[in-house]
C-alpha cells in the first residue's frame, strides 16, 4: 500500500485542528486489529444492529435507554484505541545548547502541547509490524483452530493483505438511527451519508453506533465528522480523491438501482441469507420493468444510462465478484470488496499450471485460512469466497491460454465451466479488472444543472 488514498483524503479534508487523528480513509493490514483498535469487535463497541426475534434494533441501546445514556456513553473508543496526535519540537534542533550528543526533536502532543511518549500511531501495525501483538488478536480468526493459527505465524508462512476503508454510506446506517439530534442523514439523490454540522450537538452516539467506526469526534469543534465521499467532486462527475489517487487502481464507482421497499426484509434476514438478499436488492438496470419503475419514481434517463454503464453493477451483481465487509452488522454497507486471492501452502514445482490446478484441491488450505476471509465478507460462508476464487482463477487461466499457450483448450474450458463463466465474460472481466482506465472505473453522473 502506498497510502496515497489516505494521504490525499487527509490533505483535502482532515488537516485541521481537532481532526488530526481522523482517517476518513485508512488502509489496514489484515490480519491486524485495525483502526481504531479492535473496531470489528461489537461485543466491545456495540455498533451496528441486532436481531431479536423479528425485531431489529441498534445494538447500542434500545431507544429508551438511549435517552438515559445521553450524558454517559461508555462504549466509545479511547484515545489509546486511536492515538494521541503529535508533532515534533523541531525548533529544539536549532536552539539546543551545546551538548555531547546530537540534539533531537522531541514529540509533543497536538492536543495538550506537552511532551509525550508515543505508544501508537496511524498504521502502527502496517505490513504485520508487531504481529504477535496485533495480527494474532484479529477477531476474524474466530473458529480457526490453534494449530492452524500457530502454523500461520511461523515466519515462512506469514502472509497479509490490505483492506482500505471509508464510510460505507450504508443503506441502513446505525449512525443515523442513534443520533439524538437528527444531525446525520442519507442524501436522497446519491445516498451519501452526511453530518449536518449546525445540528450536531456532539453526543457521539454515532461514533458508538457505527460498527465500522467511521464517524470521528472533533475535539476542537465538539462535533462529529465523517467521510463525505467528496460530494463536491461527485456532483461534478469526478471520483472522490481516495478513488482517484489509488495507484493500485483497485477502486470502482458507479450508480446502482435498488429496491428500497425490500430493505426491511434484508436487514431482518437470517445470518446465512444476508449477503444474498443484500445483493438481490440491486436491480438489473437493463430490465424493462426496472426501467419503467425507475422512471415512475422520478429517476431520469440520464441516471438510468449511468446505472447501465456502472462497473460496480457488473462486479457486484452480474458476476457476483464483490462482497460487503462484515454484512452481519446489518447496516447494508454500500462498499464492496473483491476478496484477495492468496497463495496456498504447498510448494511450487516450477510449473505454473500444476500450481494453479492444485490450488483448487488445496483451497481449504491457503496460507491464510479461508474462514478468515469468510468471517470478513460473508458471515462465515466459505463457499461464497471459493466461488469468487474460481472466477478469479478462471480469468487467469483463460488469459494464460490466450497469451502463453501452455494451457490446453480442454483445461481452459474446464476452469471456465467450474467458475460459471464463458469466454465473453472472461474477456469482459479481464478488461474491467486489469485494463480499465479511469474513464471505465468511474461512471459518475454529474448532477450539475446542465445535466439534470
Ligand atoms: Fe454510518 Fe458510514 Fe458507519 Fe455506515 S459506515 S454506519 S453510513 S458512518
Amino acid at each position: 500500500t502506498g497510502h496515497t488514498c489516505s494521504v490525499t483524503c487527509k490533505r483535502v479534508w482532515t488537516s485541521r485542528e481537532g481532526a488530526e487523528y481522523m482517517w476518513w480513509n485508512n488502509v489496514e493490514t489484515k490480519p491486524g486489529v485495525g483502526y481504531p483498535h479492535h473496531w470489528e469487535d461489537q461485543e466491545r463497541y456495540k455498533g451496528g444492529w441486532e436481531k431479536r426475534g423479528n425485531k431489529i434494533q441498534p445494538k447500542l441501546f434500545s431507544k429508551i435507554k438511549l435517552l438515559f445514556a445521553l450524558f454517559y456513553n461508555p462504549v466509545l473508543p479511547t484515545i489509546e484505541d486511536y492515538y494521541e496526535p503529535w508533532t515534533y519540537k523541531y525548533e529544539e534542533l536549532f536552539s539546543s545548547n551545546q551538548i555531547e550528543d546530537q540534539p533531537t526533536a522531541k514529540p509533543v502532543s497536538l492536543i495538550t502541547g506537552k511532551y509525550i511518549d508515543i505508544k501508537s500511531g496511524p498504521n502502527w501495525d502496517d505490513d504485520l509490524s508487531g504481529s504477535p501483538e496485533y495480527a494474532k488478536k484479529d477477531i476474524n480468526f474466530k473458529n480457526i483452530s490453534t494449530d492452524k493459527l500457530n502454523m500461520l505465524f511461523e515466519l515462512e508462512n506469514l502472509i497479509y493483505f490490505y483492506i482500505p476503508r471509508i464510510c460505507n454510506h450504508c443503506l441502513n446506517p446505525t449512525c443515523v438511527a442513534v443520533c439524538p439530534s437528527g444531525a446525520i442523514y442519507k442524501r436522497g439523490e446519491d445516498g451519501i451519508v452526511l453530518v449536518n454540522q449546525d445540528k450536531c450537538r456532539g453526543w457521539r452516539m454515532c461514533v458508538s453506533g457505527c460498527p465500522y467506526k467511521k464517524v470521528y469526534y472533533n475535539w476542537n469543534s465538539g462535533k462529529s465528522e465523517k467521510c463525505l465521499l467528496c460530494y463536491p467532486r461527485i456532483e461534478s462527475g469526478l471520483p472522490p480523491v481516495c478513488f482517484h489517487s489509488c495507484v493500485g487502481r483497485i477502486r470502482y464507482l458507479g450508480v446502482i438501482l435498488y429496491d428500497a421497499e425490500k430493505i426491511e426484509n434484508v436487514i431482518k434476514a437470517e445470518l446465512n441469507n444476508i449477503v444474498d438478499s443484500q445483493i438481490e436488492l440491486i436491480l438489473d438496470p437493463f430490465h424493462p420493468d426496472v426501467i419503467s419503475n425507475a422512471k415512475k419514481s422520478g429517476i431520469s434517463d440520464y441516471i438510468i444510462e449511468y446505472a447501465q454503464m456502472s462497473p460496480v453493477y457488473k462486479l457486484i451483481k452480474k458476476y457476483r465478484l464483490a462482497l460487503p465487509l462484515h454484512p452481519e452488522f446489518r447496516t447494508l454497507p454500500m462498499v464492496f470488496y473483491i476478496p484477495p486471492i492468496l497463495p496456498s501452502k504447498f510448494k511450487s514445482k516450477n510449473d505454473f499450471y500444476e500450481i494453479e490446478e492444485k490450488l483448487f484441491s488445496d483451497m481449504e488450505e491457503p496460507r491464510l485460512p479461508i474462514e478468515f476471509l469468510s468471517n470478513l465478507f460473508s458471515c462465515g460462508d466459505n463457499n461464497k469466497i471459493k466461488q469468487i476464487y474460481r472466477k478469479l482463477l478462471a480469468i487467469r487461466i483463460y488469459r494464460r491460454w490466450q497469451t502463453v499457450g501452455d494451457v490446453s483448450q480442454d483445461d481452459k474450458n474446464k476452469f471456465l465451466k467450474k467458475a460459471n463463466l464463458n469466454e465473453d465474460s472472461a474477456i469482459e472481466l479481464y478488461n474491467l479488472l486489469a485494463k480499465a482506465n479511469l474513464r471505465y472505473r468511474f461512471k459518475i453522473p454529474s448532477t450539475l444543472m446542465e445535466n439534470i
